[in-house]
């Protein structure tokens, strides 16, 4: 029987502290080539036992393997000169030191694929699997060889196809693309930011998401949320034509962020992915606040079609928190479910 709720993250989880200092982003790994591959592999598996502890149903990789949910990605892309660096505005929020487009790129060799096939062999639970997504992608580089945000995304929409389609073959049953920059730039989101998705999702069969968020729960981004007003109305521009689209889900931030939860009228008919979960205090959620804010959604997502998730990834969070915060998901959500097939 399929069941009702099921529950996810976002994607990232926070790593041990002997793979990683704890609670930073872009934090250097603290071992090497054999031993770093080794470690990353144990600290998969458990990050995969707390999922699985806690109740979580469908699974991911809590991003061990990555630094970073963009840079990671790019690292293994020909075209990009990582020693050559630009300090860009991004997000249209802060500066970071990010590495340049140099030349045509491309994807030399798989990046996830084998750590998705050591993830698929750990379980038979369905697994998520997050890629970064075009539009953002474009947005944590300096482009010296396109000069054209456009151009670029579209070539690496057609890079993202091909990793795609090879982590579908190794089992993967959702496939999500982070698109964070869907929330600050609508009018290239309405004019190429969800063709390139669709791109990059061309002839898969599994199932597809995109996830658009309010950010980390760091400096950059609280501060931002602040000059945000009232009501946060950023999903009012891009949901008519995602609603559109042929992504199958979408992943959004609810619990404690402003966005008017009516708002998620504009995407009926796709399966929503509703944050319940605050991703910027270390305050745990009660189970019942969680089950509120489902409770909330569900007045706008037919109940099969609400997925309870995080409002964005918990790898800055510390191992404790992030651990109570799955459980109290997992709560919620349970809450719910009885209250629906009462
Ligand atoms: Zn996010």
């Amino acid at each position: 029987m399929k069941t009702l709720l099921p529950t996810s993250t976002a994607g990232s989880l926070p790593k041990p502290s002997w793979l990683a200092q704890p609670e930073v982003l872009w934090s250097p790994w603290k071992l090497q080539d054999e031993e770093l591959i080794s470690g990353q592999q144990d600290a998969l598996r458990v990050s995969l036992q707390e999922q699985q502890q806690a109740g979580i149903d469908i699974v991911s990789d809590g991003e061990q393997t990555r630094q970073h949910f963009v840079t990671t990605f790019i690292e293994h892309l020909s075209g990009v000169d990582f020693e050559n660096r630009q300090t860009v505005k991004i997000r249209d929020r802060y500066e970071a030191s990010v590495p340049t487009v140099v030349g045509p790129v491309s994807r030399t060799r798989p990046v996830f694929v084998e750590d998705a096939r050591f993830l698929r062999q750990q379980t038979g639970q369905k697994i998520k699997w997050a890629l970064p997504g075009p539009m953002t992608m474009v947005d944590t580089l300096y482009d010296d060889h396109y000069k054209s945000r456009e151009k670029l995304a579209w070539e690496f929409a057609g890079i993202l196809n091909q990793e795609a389609k090879e982590l579908e073959a190794v089992g993967v049953d959702i496939i999500q693309f982070d698109e964070p920059a869907f929330n600050v730039f609508f009018d290239e989101v309405n004019a190429w930011g969800i063709k390139c998705l669709e791109r990059a999702i061309e002839g898969l069969k599994c199932e597809t998401a995109v996830h658009i968020c309010y950010g980390y729960g760091i400096k950059a981004n609280t501060d931002w949320k602040k000059t945000l007003g009232s009501e946060w109305r950023q999903y009012e521009e891009v949901f008519p034509k995602l609603q559109q689209s042929n992504i199958d889900m979408i992943s959004l931030e609810c619990h404690n962020s402003r966005v008017p939860i009516e708002l998620l009228e504009l995407v009926r008919g796709k399966k929503v992915m509703v944050g319940a979960i605050d991703v910027a205090t270390d305050t745990i959620e009660t189970p019942e606040e969680v089950a509120d804010t489902l409770r909330k959604a569900l007045q706008f997502v037919d109940a099969d079609k609400l997925y309870p998730c995080t409002n964005c990834g918990m790898a800055p969070l510390s191992r404790e928190v992030a651990r109570g915060k799955l459980n109290a998901l997992s709560a919620g959500a349970d809450i719910v479910r009885r209250e629906l097939s009462a």
